[in-house]
């Protein structure tokens, strides 16, 4: 197995920079204690590439990104370029382009409520002691955000809205190899999210899920329909380890897992395109949450999710099982220590306030 890696850095605009800086310190531990080099390239994306080159998404940064193994990415816009037109704003003008030039299929967002930090999310504390790990894992490319028709039309003297919900059998397999092959490195069980009782994309996608999960015998698969997930997964979420679900459903349930999770500024995603082989993808990483203009240049912003980010590098497109679990477990230490940004501080006395900087290298220093 190769030991080194080339990525392509796109820290962009408000915390992203901020956050990106622990990351790269993270990755120069890693360098130096796991013995595999990284070679990273930093690009310009969303607001910052806009004011330097006019455009969000300059030719530049696709062909460092074309050259890297994976892409580590920070957060793009800010109320500077919320008045540019549409195309090129740095959201739809930057991440949906990526994720469409790399064809990013597989979105991993990890729900993961610290058993120390069950205080920040909204659901009754009973509920979710000990805290829960949830791994969402939504098809990203198909299903009804994409497929055709697509129009609002005229007919009998009034509009109508179309839209059209397609899966191929080979979208369905592809996704479920993701999620099969991730629940067979974490606890072996896999929540399969339709809506068979009603729809023809819920009784393809079901039959295709369970012809994948012949190849996983390791993995327990069961299946729920998604009105009685949203309700299951709040109810019980420490019952969940991975939930796949086709794009509309995943985009819907992800977030809800990522609000019951507590902060967002501990939240990490994965977007995963071209396979690898051994169960590896070219892929896209970065944080939940956005630029965070309302603290930007504060120093203030968690650097967790961009950090757990590199964790989910390593492990979904280096192979470097080893490498994220140290990352995984400086972050658990650095939360036990009571270390905290004001996004998860609550003020006791068992806590130590930190800001951005304080915080990486906290983690930097706990990873052996
Ligand atoms: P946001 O995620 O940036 O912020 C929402 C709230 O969460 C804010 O109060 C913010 O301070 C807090 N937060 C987010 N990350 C944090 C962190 N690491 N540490 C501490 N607190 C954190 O969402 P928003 O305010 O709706 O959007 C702000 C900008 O970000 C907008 O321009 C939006 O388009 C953009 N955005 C970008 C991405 C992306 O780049 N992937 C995603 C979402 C939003």
């Amino acid at each position: 197995m190769s030991n080194s890696f080339k990525i392509a850095v796109l820290a962009g605009d408000g915390i992203g920079p901020e956050v990106m800086a622990g990351a790269r310190q993270v990755l120069d531990k890693i360098s130096e204690t796991q013995g595999v080099s990284f070679e990273c390239e930093e690009k310009l994306v969303g607001g910052a590439a806009i004011d330097a080159t006019g455009g969000p998404l300059p030719e530049d940064t696709i062909k460092t990104c074309e050259e890297s193994d994976a892409i580590l990415f920070g957060s793009v816009g800010g109320p500077k370029w919320e008045s540019l037109p549409p195309e090129i704003q740095p959201e739809r003008g930057a991440l949906l382009p990526l994720r469409k030039h790399f064809g990013l299929f597989a979105n991993l967002r990890p729900a993961v409520c610290f058993p120390a930090l069950t205080h920040a999310s909204p659901v009754k504390e009973d509920r979710i002691a000990g805290g829960f790990d949830v791994l969402c894992v939504r098809e990203l490319t198909g299903g009804i955000y994409f497929g055709s028709p697509k129009s609002i039309e005229e007919q009998d003297g009034e509009k109508v809205a179309i839209d059209t919900m397609v899966y191929r059998a080979s979208e369905v397999e592809r996704i479920a190899h993701v999620a099969f092959t991730a629940a067979a490195k974490r606890d072996c069980r896999l929540t399969s999210i339709d809506k068979a009782n009603v729809l023809q994309n819920g009784i393809l996608w079901r039959e295709v899920v369970e012809r994948v999960a012949a190849e996983y015998p390791d993995v327990k698969l069961d299946h729920l329909y998604v009105d009685n997930a949203a309700m299951q997964l709040i109810a019980r979420p420490r019952d969940f380890d991975v939930v796949l679900a086709p794009n509309l459903f995943g985009d819907i349930l992800s977030d809800e897992m990522a609000m019951i999770a507590g902060s967002l500024g501990m939240l990490s995603s994965a977007s995963l395109g071209k396979s690898k082989g051994d169960g590896l993808y070219f892929g896209m990483y970065e944080p939940s949450g956005g630029s965070a203009p309302d603290i930007a240049g504060q120093g203030i912003a968690n650097p967790i999710a961009q950090i757990l980010s590199v964790s989910m590098m390593l492990k979904f497109s280096f192979g470097l099982n080893d490498a994220a679990d140290a990352i995984d477990g400086a972050v658990r230490q650095v939360i036990d220590k009571g270390y905290r940004t004001g996004d998860i501080y609550t003020g006791s006395d068992d806590q130590k306030k930190v800001g951005t900087v304080e915080m990486s290298e906290a983690i930097v220093n706990l990873i052996s």
